[in-house]
């Protein structure tokens, strides 16, 4: 619907071409806010392209984004592929298994090409539908006419610039990301999902302090952080890579592994930096959120004047806390040089942040797997139920199983435990990359 006060009508026209057969819907304006509800929901302003067998939207860059297919064989009307910024593609599944919302915190169970430490889901990349659409979308793309007598100039030219896009041009956008932060982002922070995991990354700091002997995700680069220049540069470079489509982003991700332990003076500028020149005041998304990892040293070693300063940016703030387990046998066969009493010391001044910093939500990691000790279990069961006296809303706290490779589904059950007695929200985590 048009509104007079939508500063996009100008920049981003909406224009429809509508047959039998074929419709074109150019910059459609959809959700302003990521959102949990069970039906899909898309964000941010798009084109759709929708025939008799398929749905594909892109953003305005003219890359594809989403994708779906209308027949039968397709598994669910209401499931999509997504296409991410480094160019993987994501199937949301609705469920079939009735209980993702409780594990996960989200509606849609995202399902991926690669290897991770999911519990839930299926395989969907299997199936011949999905491949068909995420593989030969191209193709089917190349079978829409260029043209017709009655289409608007506007949405053949379009359709010329949609179709002029090769999967090697997206793969290789991809690289220039990966290249411009140093490197890809091989996990993002599981609240990314409050933002449907669309942040734009931003490297601060290589690398992390302990290269713990269990982690999968880890690099070989010693801790280091960037400098201003650099992410002065980073940010230009970014902006201009996301292009056209830099307003359908509000939310950033400060990597690698470990930014809160860069200098504090450094975050605050480069979340500063960022809103300002990747200009989130003005997106078309309005609830900006900053995610970065943390970790049991950089939280305690930390300045109180960092959060006072996180707490005052226009961010919402999620850092995530590698704490993995609260029992020290088991932090010793995880090969996490830090000690229990650490751990503990990290928790308490989460709680405390969380208390003091309404716009901070600290949140911490714990480890899960069949073959760790009972005690790791009754250790984890210490902190998030006897050392808080009542049930808190906010400073979520995620199992993240150990094993990408198919891990057992009986540990659902342990989760499922932990969560019902846990006085903190608890979530499953699985493992995103960018
Ligand atoms: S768990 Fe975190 S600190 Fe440990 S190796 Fe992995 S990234 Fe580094």
């Amino acid at each position: 619907m048009l509104q007079l006060n939508d500063p996009f009508i100008i920049t981003h026209p909406e224009t429809a071409y509508q047959s039998d057969d074929l419709s074109i819907f150019l910059n459609v304006r959809e959700n302003k806010e990521y959102a949990k509800v069970s039906y899909p929901v898309k964000y941010g302003i798009f084109s759709r392209l929708e025939t008799r067998e398929m749905i594909l939207e892109f953003n305005l860059n003219h890359e594809i984004q989403h994708a779906r297919s209308k027949t039968r064989h397709w598994l669910h009307p209401s499931e999509w592929l997504k296409r991410t910024v480094s160019n993987d593609w994501i199937y949301y599944s609705s469920g079939g298994y009735a209980g993702v919302y409780e594990a996960i915190g989200e509606y849609y169970l995202p399902n991926f090409t690669y290897p991770t430490n999911s519990l839930l889901g299926g395989q969907p990349f299997e199936e011949p539908e999905v491949a068909k659409i995420y593989q030969n979308w191209p193709k089917l793309l190349a079978a829409v006419p260029n043209s017709r007598p009655d289409m608007p100039a506007r949405v053949a030219e379009w359709l010329g610039q949609v179709k002029h896009i090769t999967k090697a041009d997206l793969e290789n956008k991809a690289q220039t990301l990966f290249e411009i932060c140093g490197a890809r982002t091989t996990v993002l922070p599981p609240d990314a999902r409050h933002s449907d995991y669309n942040v734009i990354p931003l490297t601060i700091a290589d690398g992390c302090l302990y290269k713990c002997r269990f982690c999968k995700v880890k690099n070989k680069k010693p801790f280091t952080p960037r400098t201003p220049d650099d992410i002065r540069r980073q940010i230009q470079e970014l902006a201009g890579l996301y292009g056209k489509d830099l307003v359908n982003y509000d939310a950033l991700f400060l990597g690698e592994h470990d930014a809160l332990n860069a200098p504090a003076d450094l975050i605050v500028y480069a979340a500063r930096e960022s809103y300002d020149r990747f200009g989130f005041a003005r997106s078309y998304m309005t609830r900006p959120r900053l995610y970065l990892f943390g970790s049991v040293d950089s939280l305690l070693d930390a300045d109180p004047h960092l959060f006072e300063s996180l707490n005052a940016l226009p961010f919402e703030t999620f850092i995530n806390i590698g704490l993995e387990s609260f029992d020290a046998a088991t932090l010793d066969q995880l090969g996490k040089p830090v000690t229990a009493r650490q751990v503990g010391l990290a928790f308490d001044r989460m709680q405390s942040i969380n208390q003091a910093c309404a716009r901070i939500e600290m949140t911490g990691n714990f480890v899960m797997d069949n073959q760790l000790s009972p005690d790791h279990t009754r250790a984890v069961l210490n902190l998030v139920r006897h050392r808080i006296t009542h049930a808190l809303p906010k400073g979520s706290v995620y199992l993240s199983p150990l094993s990408f490779a198919r891990p057992s589904r009986e540990m659902l059950y342990d989760f499922y435990r932990l969560k019902t007695a846990s006085r903190l929200p608890m979530f499953l985590y699985i493992i995103q990359r960018l």
